[in-house]
């Protein structure tokens, strides 16, 4: 099957998603493409903040949103040896600390507000293979869907595929990991009855420890352990292991002993964080976790897709309005956004390092 449009986003997640309207909104006809069948993958990060909150109330995506579910949360809290030992509450003027947004209703409203226009496609299920190149310029590319082979001809391909992006692996464009000596371990439970929508954060040998509330009565367990050291931990006893999360929480002790009981209750996710000496060449470009992989600290990734989706549009009309589309046009996309986010990486890293002063306990690791 042959297909044209002006854009062809790859990656329906959130930076994917919303830029897919935004250029539908414009009028730009657009093809995005998702690898995977349905959106409602379980185990990503869901909370936003300002920023992200602030680019869907520009668009007046926020309130369908609100609709579809989300929840404000109260309170930041630092507990230390099941006592709260520190508490952050919103700032002034402001009505929480982050939002607890399901990703399936953040991409559900972003996808259905695209689908009302003509020249928008969804294609779910289908996979990027290979980039079209013309005298070194990216023409379009070619996909699979299924056993169904596909060929896509756009004045531009955007890279929104994530931390593994095989746009940016087949535009050969270089990016270098950041480590940051941790993995995550989560687990999804109930939460008691009353629980309120807080962040609880503790200190457990040495490692970060949060709970996420979530909408629709759920509590995410966050639980950073050493790089790489997952294997050895599953060879030990998992009791003490988890004892630890009731003494840090006890009022967790009913729901964890219910809904936690083996080492298999828990998902490992990898954690680092990438950068990329360029984000563009002529015809393509990438954005959000593609171009700068964010770790999950300070739950800044999500908002960064979103803002890229944001400056990437205007960038894009401009570029296929101008009808060039060479990496020195597309390149304001870059300028515009890598400073603050080059700044959030960094950020990123202080806090990671600087956690533990959040208790004012020294020498616990
Ligand atoms: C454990 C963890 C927790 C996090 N918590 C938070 C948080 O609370 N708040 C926050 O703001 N950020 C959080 N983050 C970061 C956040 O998840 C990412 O920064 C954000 O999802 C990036 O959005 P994106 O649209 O760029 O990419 P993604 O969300 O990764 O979406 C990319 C999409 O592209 C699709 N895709 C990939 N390859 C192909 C292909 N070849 N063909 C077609 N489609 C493809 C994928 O299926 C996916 O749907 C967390 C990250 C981690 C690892």
């Amino acid at each position: 099957m042959n297909l044209v449009a002006d854009v062809c986003i790859v990656g329906a997640g959130p930076g994917g998603a919303l830029l897919g309207y935004l250029l539908a909104k414009k009028g730009i006809s657009s093809i995005v493409l998702e690898r995977h069948r349905g959106i409602d993958k379980e185990f990503r990060g869901e909370h936003l903040n300002r920023d992200g909150e602030l680019v869907l109330k520009k668009y007046d995506l926020y309130d369908q949103v609100e609709q579809a579910g989300l929840l404000l949360m109260e309170r930041i809290e630092y507990w230390h040896q099941g006592a709260n030992i520190k508490t952050v509450t919103p700032a002034a003027g402001e009505q929480h600390v982050g939002i607890h947004v399901p990703q399936r209703n953040l991409l559900n409203v972003l996808i259905a507000a695209s689908e009302s226009y003509p020249h928008y496609k969804l294609m779910m299920g289908t996979k990027v293979t290979e980039l079209i190149f013309q005298n070194g310029t990216v023409t379009g590319l070619k996909a699979k869907q299924g056993d169904q082979d596909l060929t896509i001809h756009s004045k531009i391909v955007v890279g929104a595929d994530g931390r593994f992006s095989s746009v940016r692996r087949l535009a050969e464009m270089p990016f270098s990991t950041i480590p940051h000596g941790y993995d995550l371990l989560w687990a999804k439970i109930p939460s008691p009855k009353d629980w309120e929508p807080t962040i609880k954060n503790a200190l457990i040998d040495g490692q970060q420890l949060a709970l996420f509330t979530q909408a629709g009565g759920f509590i995410q367990i966050g639980w950073n352990i050493q790089e790489g050291s997952f294997p050895a931990l599953k060879q030990q006893s998992f009791t003490p292991f988890i004892e630890k999360v009731i003494q840090a929480f006890p009022e967790l002790t009913e729901t964890v002993q219910a809904h936690i009981h083996s080492w298999d209750d828990f998902i490992l996710l990898k954690v680092q964080s990438c950068q990329c000496p360029t984000w563009v060449k002529d015809g393509v470009v990438i954005m959000g976790d593609a171009a700068h992989t964010m770790s999950p600290t300070g739950a800044f990734g999500i908002n960064c897709a979103l803002l890229d989706a944001d400056c990437l549009a205007e960038v894009l009309t401009e570029a296929l309005d101008q009808r060039d589309v060479s990496a020195a046009r597309l390149k304001n996309f870059e300028l515009a956004r890598r400073g603050s986010i080059e700044t959030l990486q960094t950020l990123q890293l202080e806090k990671e390092t600087h956690y533990h002063d959040q208790f004012n306990v020294p020498n616990l690791t």
